[in-house]
C-alpha cells in the first residue's frame, strides 16, 4: 500500500511531490510518457510561484539561471504604437518574474526526490475508493492492468483529467482561441537589448510575444481566435511555422518574424485554450473520499496572465501544508486525518482558483480582440494604460505560505 499517489508528473504533481516528502510522505507519482513531458517549451513564472518554489526549497537554483523580467513592450501591429509596462519586484515577498525552460523546472523539482519516486509509462486507466478496516482506501488501475492501493490519490493529470472526473466536476471548455509554442536559439547570441523585457505584438483577434530566456534562446508564442489553417494536435511542427511566419503573423514586426523563423522545430506545439467554468471551482467537488486533484487537473485556464503554472506551484505548497499540520497535531498521518487536510486544501483553493480563471479569461478577451473603437479603448487605455500592471501585480503577490518546518514534525 503506497502513502500517496500522484497522477501525472508535470509541474503540479512533482511539485506536490516535493511539497510531500518535505512534510515527510511519501508519494508515487504514476506518469504516463516515458519520460517527463515538456510540451509548451517554456513559461514565466511569477512572483506568487517564486514563494512556492522558495517553499518546495528549490528557488535559488533557478533563480541563479534566469535573469527577471523587469518590463514589457506592447506594440499595436497596426499603427506600430509601442507602450511600456513594468513588472516590479513582489512589494510582499521581493520576488521578480523569471521565464525558465519547463525541462529544466521539471528536472529541479525531479531531482528533489528520492529515486523510483516517479513511475513512466503508467498510464491511470480507472480509480475507485473502499473500505477497509473501516478506512478509506484509494485504488488505481494502469492501462496495462497493474492495480495500486493507496491512502490518497492526487489527481495532477491535467486539462483532461481522469481524476477530476472521477470527482465529478464538468469537463473543461474550449475558450474559442488557441495558441502555438515553442523555443527559438540563435547560436551566436540574439545580441538583442531588450530580451529580458517580454516583447508583445497585438492586432486583431491575434496576440503574440517572445521573451529571451538566456543570451542564445528565446521562447515565444502566438494566439488567435481562428486557428490558422493546419493547426491540430500533433500538427507537422514545419506547417506550424510556415503557418504562423507566411500567413497568421505576416504583417508583424520582422524582429518578430526573425524569432519565429530560428525555431527549434522539435519544441513547436499548437494547443486549444481550455478552462473550467469559475462556478464549477466555487461549487464543485474539489475532493471526494481521500481524492483530489491539482494544478491543470483542477483549475485549467486560459494562459493570458501566466498563472496555469504559477498557481499549480501554489497548489502543492498549501496541500503539503495542510498534511504537515496534520501531522504534527497527531504524530504520524492517518488516513482519516488525510481526508480532513484533503478537504481543508480544496476549501482555501476553491476562491483563488476560481478568482485566477475568470481574471485570466477576461483579460484575454479583452486583449485578443481590437476590432473596434471600443474594444481598442478599452485594450489600450483601460487594459494596458491602467489595468494590466495592476492586475498583474495584485495576482502575482499571492503568498501561498510555508510548508512546517522539519523540526515541528515527528
Ligand atoms: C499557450 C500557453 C501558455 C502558458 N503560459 C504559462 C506561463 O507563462 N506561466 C504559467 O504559469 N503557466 C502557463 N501556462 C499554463 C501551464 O502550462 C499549465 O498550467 C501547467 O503546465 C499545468 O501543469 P500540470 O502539471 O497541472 O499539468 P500538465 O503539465 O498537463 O501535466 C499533466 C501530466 O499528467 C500526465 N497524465 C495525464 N493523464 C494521465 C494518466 N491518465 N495517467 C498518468 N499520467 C497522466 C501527463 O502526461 C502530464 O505529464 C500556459 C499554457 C498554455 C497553453
Amino acid at each position: 500500500m503506497e502513502e500517496v499517489v500522484i497522477v501525472g508528473a508535470g509541474i503540479a504533481g512533482l511539485a506536490t511531490a516535493v511539497a510531500l516528502q518535505k512534510v515527510g510522505v511519501r508519494a508515487l507519482v504514476l506518469e504516463r510518457s516515458k519520460e517527463l513531458r515538456t510540451t509548451g517549451a517554456a513559461l514565466g513564472l511569477f512572483p506568487n510561484a517564486w514563494v512556492a518554489l522558495d517553499a518546495l526549497g528549490v528557488s535559488d537554483k533557478l533563480a541563479a539561471l534566469y535573469a527577471p523580467i523587469e518590463r514589457g513592450y506592447i506594440t499595436d501591429v497596426k499603427n506600430k504604437l509601442t507602450r511600456e509596462v513594468h513588472y516590479p519586484p513582489s512589494n510582499r515577498t521581493g520576488s521578480q518574474a523569471r521565464a525558465v525552460h519547463r525541462k529544466v523546472l521539471l528536472e529541479v523539482l525531479a531531482e528533489e526526490l528520492p529515486p523510483n519516486s516517479i513511475r513512466f509509462s503508467s498510464k491511470i486507466s480507472s480509480i475507485e475508493t473502499q473500505v477497509e478496516d473501516g478506512s478509506s482506501i484509494c485504488i488505481v488501475t494502469l492501462d496495462d492492468g497493474t492495480i495500486i492501493k493507496s491512502k490518497a490519490v492526487i489527481g495532477c493529470d491535467g486539462v483532461h483529467s481522469i481524476v477530476a472526473h472521477w470527482l465529478g466536476l464538468r469537463p473543461p471548455v474550449y475558450s474559442g482561441r488557441s495558441a502555438v509554442r515553442g523555443l527559438s536559439v540563435f547560436p551566436k547570441g540574439h545580441g538583442l537589448d531588450h530580451g529580458h523585457a517580454i516583447q508583445q505584438f497585438v492586432d486583431v483577434g491575434t496576440r503574440a510575444g517572445f521573451i529571451a530566456l538566456n543570451d542564445k534562446e528565446f521562447y515565444w508564442f502566438f494566439g488567435a481566435t481562428c486557428p490558422p489553417k493546419g493547426m491540430e494536435r500533433g500538427a507537422d511542427p514545419e506547417v506550424i511555422q510556415k503557418e504562423v511566419m507566411e500567413i497568421a503573423a505576416k504583417d508583424f514586426p520582422p524582429v518578430y518574424l526573425d524569432v519565429v523563423r530560428h525555431s527549434d522545430l522539435s519544441t513547436l506545439t499548437w494547443a486549444p485554450l481550455m478552462f473550467r467554468y469559475p462556478w464549477d471551482i466555487l461549487f464543485g467537488n474539489l475532493a471526494k473520499s481521500n481524492v483530489t486533484v491539482a494544478g491543470d487537473a483542477m483549475h485549467p485556464m486560459t494562459p493570458d496572465l501566466g498563472q496555469g503554472g504559477c498557481s499549480a506551484l501554489e497548489d502543492a505548497v498549501v496541500l503539503g501544508r495542510h498534511l504537515g499540520d496534520s501531522i504534527s497535531k497527531h504524530g504520524k498521518l492517518e488516513t482519516r486525518d488525510i481526508g480532513f487536510a484533503i478537504e481543508s486544501y480544496a476549501k482555501e483553493r476553491r476562491l483563488r482558483a476560481a478568482t485566477l480563471i475568470t481574471a485570466s479569461y477576461l483579460s484575454g478577451w479583452v486583449q485578443q480582440d481590437g476590432s473596434s473603437r471600443l474594444t481598442r479603448f478599452l485594450r489600450d487605455v483601460v487594459f494596458y494604460g491602467i489595468l494590466l500592471a495592476r492586475v498583474v501585480r495584485r495576482i502575482a503577490q499571492y503568498d501561498c505560505g510555508k510548508l512546517p518546518s522539519a523540526s515541528s514534525l515527528p
